[in-house]
């Protein structure tokens, strides 16, 4: 098994609990999708832990509430970003930016 020690990137396995799902116990799971990682987690055991951003890529802290956690979790900057989607020229300004501060 591939166990190199990594920090996970997390999304959404198997969905929220619902009517049809309520007798199986599979549900609320997260998995890791790095290439070759079979990490594969009940959602709350995450909770607050570090993980990589789905949309960045960069490394930042899960919510501490199940409620906040998202299917496709990502960091604060990308979900503020995903806020301001109505200051669009500011957001391209920033994307910009980073990418550049990505390159050095
Ligand atoms: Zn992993
Ligand atoms: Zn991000």
């Amino acid at each position: 098994m591939p166990g190199l020690k990594h920090i996970h990137q997390y999304r959404r396995a198997v969905g929220r609990l619902t009517k049809n799902n309520a007798d199986s116990k599979m549900v609320n799971y997260y998995k890791c999708i790095l290439p070759g990682c079979t990490h594969y987690i009940r959602d709350f055991l995450i909770l607050g832990k570090e993980s990589i951003c789905n949309k960045c890529g960069n490394k930042f802290s899960l919510p501490l509430t199940l409620r906040m956690l998202k299917n496709i979790p990502h960091c604060k900057r990308c979900t503020k970003k995903y806020i301001r989607r109505a200051d669009l020229e500011k957001a391209l300004d920033e994307t910009i930016d980073e990418a550049m501060d990505i390159e050095v």
